[in-house]
């Protein structure tokens, strides 16, 4: 049997970490094996550790692994095993996670907007050097904050990195508007940064699920203008998230055909001969590490009340009508006949619904288990306990993900649109 474990937080994720997971081959065969009455969420740590192999050597600089996209400590571990050495943290909680899986792992604190007291611990208690910032205001925080942890010293070792505001118009999730220094403010920033960075960068951020490369090549186009408008020597230029992923509908060009365009345009920027070019991907090191088994509880038309929603791994399906490639469980073959179905999550509130379409055959019935794939970014992650649906078993599978940016080769493709078609 799996384990039952309440989600929703850091320390249930730890909880997580510590688990002997059993393992099976795939959906159907835990389905057969346990009939599970909660959400069960599989993982695919082989699924993990090639995306992280694939950024770690085809990328052209450093690979940060973007720890919000999915912190459960089995992934972070083996993402350090695949080579992954560093972290981009955005909270103390975060800080303290990577830290304690991590020691010996760097730890970048990129979110522009911080408690002081995060500051001085991050500096004092786990070695963080690298802050990220938009404000005056931010800098002035980070330089007593880090003062106070240097012992009253003002540090000579700080790494910071200035974010500078880019368009999300390629992307299908907007991070435009709430970070982000735009670029008329930005030489002040960066000449005021330059003072007290030992190392200083320029960072952004083009949007979650950037379906072209151009979303890179014109923020860093913006890049370069702020380079030379501040005439300030740069040592990092960190592209940020924002790497896809695959799902129905969303079918991005290759990885590498970015990583040839973020080289060729990082190559021609003015920037110091020792200048390094970071990435922080969150979703594509995580998508494809889970996805969940859901049981259908009740049938109304084409509604099917399901055992999990928008309180836990489906946010983004209700909340921005992402479609998840899905399939059903059955031992049996099912009649080829498929219908378009939303779904209805467990709690009590009308917001818990999913649009979708979902292609699922047109006898799906109450009793029924349905495999939703690809949400190892914000989805495993996003569950919190409302309405008291919080427990879930985890288990590991040695399957491929429903789908994969990383396989060069196709997996039984199917007729539904369901299912992304592979290159
Ligand atoms: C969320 C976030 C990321 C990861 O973004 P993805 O779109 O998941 O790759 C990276 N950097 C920062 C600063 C973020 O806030």
């Amino acid at each position: 049997m799996g384990t039952s474990i309440p989600q929703g937080s850091f320390v249930q994720h730890i909880v997580w970490g510590s688990l002997e997971l059993h393992h099976y081959l795939d959906a159907l065969a835990v389905v057969r094996a346990t009939a599970p009455d909660q959400p069960a969420i599989l993982n695919r740590p082989h699924a993990a550790a090639r995306a992280a192999r694939f950024f770690v050597e085809k990328f052209p600089g450093r690979t940060l692994y973007a720890v919000k996209a999915n912190p459960s400590p089995n992934l972070i571990r083996l993402l350090w095993d695949a080579g992954v050495t560093h972290y981009d943290v955005a909270s103390i909680g975060e800080t303290r996670l990577v830290r304690r899986l991590l020691p010996e792992a760097t730890l970048c604190f990129m979110h522009p907007v911080k408690a002081p007291a995060a500051i001085v611990e991050a500096y004092r208690d786990h070695g963080v050097r690298t802050f990220s910032l938009d404000s005056i205001e931010e800098l002035d925080k980070i330089r007593a904050a880090t003062t106070e942890a240097n012992g009253g010293v003002e540090p000579t070792d700080l790494i910071l990195c200035v974010r500078l505001r880019v368009s999300s118009e390629f992307s299908e999730l907007s991070l435009a508007s709430k970070f982000g220094c735009d670029l008329a403010d930005a030489r002040d920033l960066l000449q005021a940064a330059r003072q007290l960075a030992d190392s200083l960068g320029i960072c952004f951020h083009v949007g979650s699920q950037a379906m072209t490369p151009f979303a890179y090549v014109t923020a860093l186009e913006k890049v370069r203008a702020a380079i030379v408008d501040a005439a300030v020597t740069v040592d990092i230029i960190d592209v940020g998230g924002g790497f896809p992923s695959i799902y129905p509908g969303m079918e991005p060009p290759p990885l590498e055909d970015f990583f040839a365009l973020i080289d060729r345009t990082y190559e021609s920027l003015p920037v110091s001969y020792s200048a390094e070019l970071w990435c922080e991907p969150g979703r594509a090191l995580s998508a494809e590490y889970n996805s969940i088994i859901v049981r259908v509880e009740r049938r109304r038309g084409n509604e099917l009340y399901i055992n999990d929603g928008a309180y836990g791994a489906l946010f983004d399906a209700a909340h921005v009508g992402w479609r998840f490639p899905v399939q059903v469980l059955r031992s049996a073959p099912t009649a080829a006949e498929t219908a378009a179905f939303s779904f209805y999550g467990p709690t009590c509130d009308d917001m818990d619904h999913m649009a979708g379409p979902f292609e699922l055959p047109a006898d799906i019935a109450a009793g029924d288990y349905i495999e939703i794939g690809m949400l190892g970014a914000y989805g495993a992650a996003m569950k919190t306990a409302f309405n008291g649906f919080e427990a879930n078993e985890v288990y590991q599978v040695a399957d491929e993900p429903m789908a994969s940016l990383y396989r060069g080769v196709h997996r039984d493709p199917r007729v539904s649109d369901n299912v992304v078609s592979l290159r």
